[in-house]
């Protein structure tokens, strides 16, 4: 056994089971557990009425319930929230909730930063410091939670669609998720708990074999020689390898359930009529709605939102193609808190931010050089 307390919401159920069991307690205990934290909202372990009292000591002197600090929260008009919270490790990530409509989907970070480093999003830049654990992922939403609260209301729907590539944090991501979906704990749907990869076909395989949550893929290109200039990831799992792991992973989902794809429109980078046109082609045997997000611009990202008549043309193309398709509206910009803005505070690992740094001053001299002439 441990000396030092655990959090209670790092153990899926499977796990806490088997640690009760392997302290000698029944596993049945570890279920009231489970039921007085999540369903009676109870977190002193005295309080615990059902459990034997030695089961309450041991318990008292293994564990704790404590949430990740909460560095600050911002307001938008909109209705989104966005927390900027302090992880395990000391870094700070952020949480954002989307009310709409009867809906409060919470988009949940799974990484400190994130390795991949896609041309157009803005937490790529932040480089990269390290794994969220389980309790800091079901602290985001507890933290929501708690907040939805005060007006009778939770999380309807999660989305790792936050900082990072979930699938390069799979054990905790994948314990995270099964606590979300467990009746014992959150009790969300499985189809509205859904992981977003940036398309790492390993991590989707190891995912099917694994659970069937709603899994969303960041595609934004319909060929290669475009998608590794914005995924380099790419380069490693090229488009046709990706839509084979797609379609074995909708075998999965079964055929009642599909995948999103999502693409988010760059003005004159992949928003023509000929990427509209080959997307419908290429998504033509894998079961799947579309999501389109105009691009949110950030500071240095060189890149452009288009027009609202090129996104309508892109988005009605792929309707009469016979694709659902959704335009993501753009939320909580205000405040930083639309797809792609995120940057929490990381202490970067790999020294991307001072390349990146680099590069712009680099720019601006150029510009200046320029302008002078
Ligand atoms: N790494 C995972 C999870 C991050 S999801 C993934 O790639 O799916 C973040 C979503 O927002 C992705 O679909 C991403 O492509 C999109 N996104 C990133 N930067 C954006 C930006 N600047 N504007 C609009 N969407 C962006």
């Amino acid at each position: 056994m441990t000396t030092d307390a655990s959090s209670f919401f790092s153990w899926s159920r499977d796990k806490l089971e088997a640690w009760f069991v392997a302290a000698g307690h029944q596993k049945f205990s570890a279920r009231q557990l489970m039921k007085w934290v999540y369903h009676q909202g109870l977190t002193d372990v005295q309080g615990m009425t059902d459990l034997s009292r030695a089961q309450r000591d041991w318990l008292s002197a293994t564990m704790h319930f404590k949430l990740p600090e909460v560095v600050t929260v911002a307001r938008s008009t909109d209705g989104t929230i966005k927390w900027v919270v302090r992880v395990t490790n000391g870094n700070c990530v952020e949480t954002v909730l989307i009310p709409d409509k009867g809906r409060n989907t919470l988009c949940v970070s799974s990484q400190v930063g994130c390795m991949l480093d896609c041309t157009f999003c803005a937490t790529g830049k932040q480089g990269f410091n390290g794994n969220l654990s389980v309790d800091d992922i079901i602290g985001q939403v507890l933290i929501a939670n708690s907040e939805l609260a005060q007006r009778g209301e939770a999380v309807t729907n999660v989305v790792f669609m936050g900082m990072g590539e979930p699938l390069l944090n799979f054990d905790n991501v994948l314990d995270a998720t099964s606590l979300l979906m467990d009746d014992l704990a959150f009790g969300i749907s499985k189809r509205r708990v859904t992981v977003s990869t940036a398309g790492l076909v390993t991590g989707i395989r190891a995912l099917a074999k694994a659970t069937d949550v709603s899994l969303a893929i960041s595609l934004h290109a319909p060929r290669n020689e475009l998608r590794d200039t914005l995924v380099p990831l790419n380069r490693k799992y090229p488009i046709e390898v990706l839509m084979d792991a797609c379609r074995e992973y909708l075998d999965v989902l079964g055929e009642k359930r599909s995948l999103t794809m999502e693409y988010t429109l760059i003005d004159g980078v992949n928003d023509s009529p000929r990427e509209a046109r080959e997307l419908a082609g290429l998504l033509r045997d894998v079961r799947c709605k579309v999501n389109l997000i105009p691009f949110n611009p950030f500071p240095g990202s060189g890149f452009r939102r288009p027009s609202m008549d090129n996104v309508r043309h892109f988005q009605t193309y792929m309707l009469k193609a016979g694709y659902a398709t959704m335009l993501r509206t753009t939320r909580g910009d205000d405040i930083a808190a639309a797809c792609g803005q995120l940057v929490g505070q990381v202490t970067d690992r790999t020294r991307r931010q001072e390349r990146y740094r680099n590069r712009d001053a680099a720019e601006a001299n150029r510009l200046a050089v320029q302008e002078r002439r």
